[in-house]
């Protein structure tokens, strides 16, 4: 079902059903998001593609093009399971703030518990970049802040920036 590449001691690219994808016709809702995913209790890869067809039947949403899947080790609390993290880009027609309620709305239904930082969880969904705004809010930082130090974004991230 997936293709699996090793591309170090301690990372491992999936390639499955829709990471990556790319979508044919053009978009027309407003914002371009581009998305992080990430999780590392239970099936994650199952729970990406549960995740991708949510995402298409909302009709705020229209996913983009997906990564593929990077297994990668966890960071901050290193005693728990490899992370399995994809980008998703996506266009929106809700505002930020709207769409970061969105995100976690999704987070709750697919079983996230929230305990202490860098803990393990179901599924994360970060808010990498909203167009090309930079937002410092309370609940709110866009860019993501230290995105780029991240192997989780920037390896997914350099295969579907265009
Ligand atoms: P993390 O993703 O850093 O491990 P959480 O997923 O538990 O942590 O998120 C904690 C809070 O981070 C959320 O309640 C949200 O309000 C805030 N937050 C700030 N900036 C962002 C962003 N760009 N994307 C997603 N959440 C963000
Ligand atoms: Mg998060």
């Amino acid at each position: 079902m997936y293709l699996k590449r090793e591309l170090s001691d301690s990372l491992v690219a999936f390639y499955g059903l829709h990471f990556p994808f790319k979508r044919l016709s053009k978009s027309s809702l407003r914002y371009e998001v581009t998305l992080g995913v990430g999780g590392n209790v239970g099936d994650v890869k199952r729970r990406f593609e549960h995740l991708f067809f949510l995402l298409r039947f909302e009709r705020r949403v229209e996913v983009v093009r997906t990564s593929l899947i990077l297994k990668n080790p966890p960071f901050g609390y290193t005693q728990q399971d490899d992370f399995f993290n994809s980008i998703i880009i996506l266009k929106t027609s809700m505002q930020a703030k709207a769409f970061l309620a969105y995100l976690m709305r999704i987070e709750k239904k697919f079983g996230r518990r929230r305990s202490f930082a860098n803990a393990p969880r179901t599924l994360d969904l970060d808010i990498i970049f909203f167009d090309n705004r930079v937002i410092k809010t309370e609940n709110l930082t866009v860019p993501h802040p230290s995105w780029y130090k991240r192997e989780s974004v920037v390896i997914p991230l350099a295969g579907v920036s265009i």
